[in-house]
């Protein structure tokens, strides 16, 4: 603006926060960013939303770990206390500052002890690692080859456990491959959109806007979550579903679609395998029987249903809502069958689109941060695959097992009952992100080894026995891929604080120590050149070679062109945003419809527990808090922890807006504010999980989807009170 001091330097990047990947510029002076602004990115056009343009400060935050810390001998690890932000003197009791040879030296140690201390070599690896949606593609790659070289497990996984482990189970069950079938700016070729289980204008604000405008040119928007949330004002038809009930709802879908004969007869015959079997299933599911089970009336789920498989083009988006169930696969199973029988898949506006998280939850996914999984979903009980790694890693055949390592909860529960001993972990802090949190505490303060890279000493780094100072987004160059497969290249713009270190250089070291020839030659600072035999380009080119979906993508094409949609077969295909257009990548060609089956939730209210917890994210804040809280202005939009209800459920229960509540659930409890929010519904609480203060996750279930190993986070049973004398 006018007022605004010319700055010294404009660097392009992308915005560290959503899957929508917004490209920006930031604006910096004396090495600090000043301010940001949106460009022309090929997913938001010059559009950011308030994550993107003002939390950026986090990064000069005076809270950055500047030094490599080791614990102290004897010092306590204590899971149940106060742990986020320590004060100087508890981080001094704790912690003593070393450099980064003994930091380094201490770390490969752990693990070597750990490895070494193993009798049962060979059958289960008493190691583990957690990888970050938060990192480039180029770190999360090295981390898995780390993991899996180093360790010899395939224990390696992240943040897609918590997120669309089970549609992602889903869609390469059903149709071979778990990408984004159509970009999300693709709403503005549909006529009909159904968003449900998602919250886009908190959770993907920028993707809000192109919905908005695709309704005002005349799309058709339902918007199906228990919560009326924003979207809802611009949506045809809101449908407030019983929460936990969504097989309920879609296979009403389903029905009506099958059974009044507005399938499409050419697409399943051309592309599908078993409609019959699917058409015998969804007998039972007929709206008059499920309308009571899921709260929508039969004329509504009829008339949504026709209105999705008549129209033009239909798109589905979905979210959290959908898959953070223990039945979270089948919800996915049955919005795949809804786009497979009406044929509203594989043309512009059309298709599936499981909006993705994290910056680069796609990205992390694709780079092999998947204990099933080699990078580009090649599985690791393939033989073919394994041997292909193998020989691009120079490791001996036979070195990569055939037996999938285990997932985010499962090492969790490994770490607790002492299996797990020694564990890595990169930028994820599951001391505030993982179900039944308490219990995700004591597993990680009894690891007899625990070395975590952060930027900050967050609630996970607290319980570390080593602890690596990494550099923040800003302060490194490498690729990120967005919720529509486009690769797009992240550039340094200023210097890391005092000694913290770039994580794809940390990772070199580490593997060096723990025997590996690595000569990558990652800069210590983040920077990275044009030259593809060095550093982080060296890096991306392994990845191209063992990546089929990049192939095409050479490391000076990415700096070139900055921004690249995959699959990119070769050097001449621009990149392909609607995928599917003709079959399908399954040993058939053809996609499966598989049939849902209706289960409750894991937990259900009883007299004891009689409210229904939903967790997840508000606008201003990303996950467990450890950015957006540090940055000055989402901190001052939402400085404090609330629980959100429903204004007759509140008196009902004794509180107001403000008033102080207790919320319990068998495994923690918290208090809290109350906030009145009539969209939500009634005798249900929501509770969004970036406050430590309050953590939401004290209170969440563990039980998983047999299938996607992803926990309920969506629902558990609660009981709510006002805190006694407030
Ligand atoms: Fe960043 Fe997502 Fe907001 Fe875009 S929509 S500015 S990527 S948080």
């Amino acid at each position: 603006g006018a007022f605004a001091k010319p700055s010294q330097q404009q660097v392009d990047s992308v915005c560290p926060f959503c899957g929508v990947g917004c490209q920006l510029t930031y604006h910096v002076n004396d090495g600090k960013i000043e301010h940001v602004e949106g460009i022309a990115g090929p997913a938001n056009e010059g559009r950011l939303c308030v994550k993107g343009r003002f939390g950026f400060d986090y990064a000069h935050s005076p809270e950055r770990l500047t030094r490599p810390l080791i614990r102290r001998a004897g010092a306590p690890k204590d899971p149940h206390g106060e742990l986020r932000r320590l004060t100087p003197e508890q981080v001094r009791e704790r912690f003593r500052e070393a450099t980064w040879d003994e930091a380094l030296d201490a770390a490969a140690e752990g693990f070597r002890r750990a490895l070494a201390s193993t009798v049962a070599r060979g059958r289960r690896s008493p190691v583990a690692g957690f990888g970050s949606a938060k990192g480039t593609n180029e770190e999360a790659y090295l981390f898995q080859k780390l993991v899996r070289t180093a360790f010899e497990t395939h224990n390696v996984d992240h943040c897609t456990r918590l997120c669309h482990a089970s549609s992602v189970a889903a869609l390469m069950e059903g149709l071979g491959s778990a990408v984004v079938t159509n970009p999300l700016r693709d709403v503005q070729h549909a006529d009909f959109l159904l968003v449900i289980g998602a919250n886009p204008a908190q959770n993907h604000p920028v993707g809000a806007t192109w919905i908005k405008n695709a309704v005002k040119k005349g799309a058709r928007l339902v918007l199906a979550d228990p919560r009326r949330t924003e979207l809802a004002r611009h949506s045809w038809k809101h449908l407030g579903f019983q929460p936990g009930t969504d097989v309920a709802l879609l296979n009403a879908m389903l029905h009506t679609i099958v059974f009044e004969g507005l399938t499409d007869p050419a697409y399943i015959e051309a592309h599908t395998l078993d409609f019959a079997q699917l058409k015998a299933h969804l007998a039972d599911f007929s709206p008059e029987a499920m309308a009571p089970v899921c709260g929508i009336d039969v004329a509504t789920l009829r008339e949504v249903a026709r209105a999705y498989a008549t129209a033009k083009n239909a798109m589905i988006l979905w979210g959290m809502g959908i898959s953070q169930h223990t039945h979270g696969t089948d919800n996915a199973r049955c919005l795949i069958a809804l786009a497979l029988v009406t044929g509203q898949i594989g043309r512009p506006g059309t298709g599936l689109h499981p909006l993705r998280g994290q910056n680069n939850v796609q990205g992390a996914s694709d780079a092999g941060l998947i204990p099933m999984v080699l990078p580009d979903y090649q599985r690791v009980a393939d033989g073919p695959a394994r041997e292909k790694a193998e020989r691009l890693w120079k490791l001996a055949p036979g070195t990569l097992g055939s037996e999938p390592g285990l997932t985010v909860v499962e090492i969790v529960d490994a770490a607790h009952r002492k299996e797990i001993r020694a564990m890595l972990i990169q930028g994820e802090n599951p001391a505030m992100s993982d179900p039944d949190a308490a219990h995700a505490r004591e597993a990680l303060a009894g690891l007899d080894h625990l070395v975590v890279q952060d930027i900050f000493l967050t609630e996970t780094a607290s319980l570390a026995d080593v602890v690596l100072p990494a550099t923040a987004w800003p302060e490194k160059t490498g690729s990120v891929t967005n919720t529509d497969r486009c690769v797009q290249l992240g550039r340094k713009a200023v210097p890391a604080p005092g000694d913290a270190r770039a994580d794809a250089w940390i990772t070199e070291q580490l593997a060096r120590r723990l025997g590996l020839d690595w000569a990558y030659g990652v800069a210590p600072d983040g920077s990275a050149t044009d030259d593809a035999t060095q550093g982080i380009g060296a890096v991306f080119e392994e990845m191209r070679a063992l990546m089929p979906s990049i192939a095409g993508l050479s490391w000076a094409r990415l700096r070139r062109q900055g921004a690249v949609t995959y699959p990119v077969v070769d050097a001449e295909d621009p990149g392909q945003p609607v995928v599917f257009t003709d079959g399908f990548p399954t040993p058939t060609g053809r996609a499966s419809l598989v049939g849902a089956v209706l289960k409750p939730p894991a937990e259900e209210p009883d007299v004891e527990f009689p409210m229904v917890l939903i967790t997840g994210r508000q606008l201003e804040h990303w996950h467990t808090g450890s950015m957006t809280r540090r940055s000055s202005v989402l901190d001052a939009l939402e400085p404090s922890p609330v629980v959100s209800l429903h204004p007759e459920t509140a008196r009902r229960l004794g509180l107001w807006a403000g008033a102080q509540a207790q919320v319990r659930s068998r495994r923690g409890e918290v208090a809290l504010p109350v906030r009145i929010d009539e969209g939500m519904p009634r005798e249900t609480a929501f509770i969004p999980f970036a406050y430590a203060e309050a953590a939401a996750n004290l209170l969440t279930n563990p039980a998983l989807d047999p299938v996607g190993k992803i926990a309920e986070l969506k629902y558990c049973a609660v009981d709510v009170r006002p805190v006694t004398g407030s």
